[in-house]
């Protein structure tokens, strides 16, 4: 195995040329996103060549409160992901897709997305949370506000007393 299926580290020393299929299941504990609820399923392959190219699919659960009517609610995360390593020097070929990074010559590696798994989740924390497109909002109909007892506010009490001096 060249990777540990617990986390996101790839041991990418002596690996052969080719593509290589991996599939994580990371414990949410690992992202430092409050929002993720759920275990971080995590499939694809990697690429390698004089490069390494991670081409993944990330599906986890966000659990998240509704804007309206303050509810919380599942929020189902998928989203592609791709990651690549390429020899220091040679990146200007590469199109900056803010998942680059370079390693030098010889020196190799281990490699560790966890950085990389957290913010292509963080993105796709929605701006808006809604349980629903249509959510009502707190539902004002159905609890009425409470009603002040009459009889205990000073103002009743006044009237009241005001009244029956006048009969
Ligand atoms: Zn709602």
């Amino acid at each position: 195995m060249f990777y540990n299926p617990n986390n996101l580290q790839f041991r990418l020393r002596g690996i052969g040329a080719g593509v290589h299929r991996f599939e994580c299941l990371i414990d949410s504990s690992l992202i430092d996103i409050a929002e993720v609820v759920s275990i971080i399923d995590i499939q694809g392959e990697l690429s390698a060549s004089h490069l390494f190219v991670f081409k993944m699919e990330i599906a986890t659960t966000l659990g998240l409160i509704c804007d309206r009517c303050t509810e919380g609610f599942d929020f189902p995360v998928k989203t592609p992901l791709e990651v690549i390593y390429i020899r220091s020097g040679s990146e200007e070929d590469m199109p900056d897709n803010g998942y680059l990074h370079t390693f030098d010559g010889i020196q190799l590696f281990e490699v560790d997305l966890t950085e990389d798994v957290h913010d292509a989740i963080f993105l796709k924390l929605p701006m808006k949370r809604l349980c629903r497109a249509d959510c009502p909002g707190i539902p004002l109909t159905d609890s009425e506000p409470e009603e002040v007892d009459e009889r205990f506010s000073p103002l009743a009490q006044l009237l009241s007393k005001l009244k029956s001096e006048e009969e």
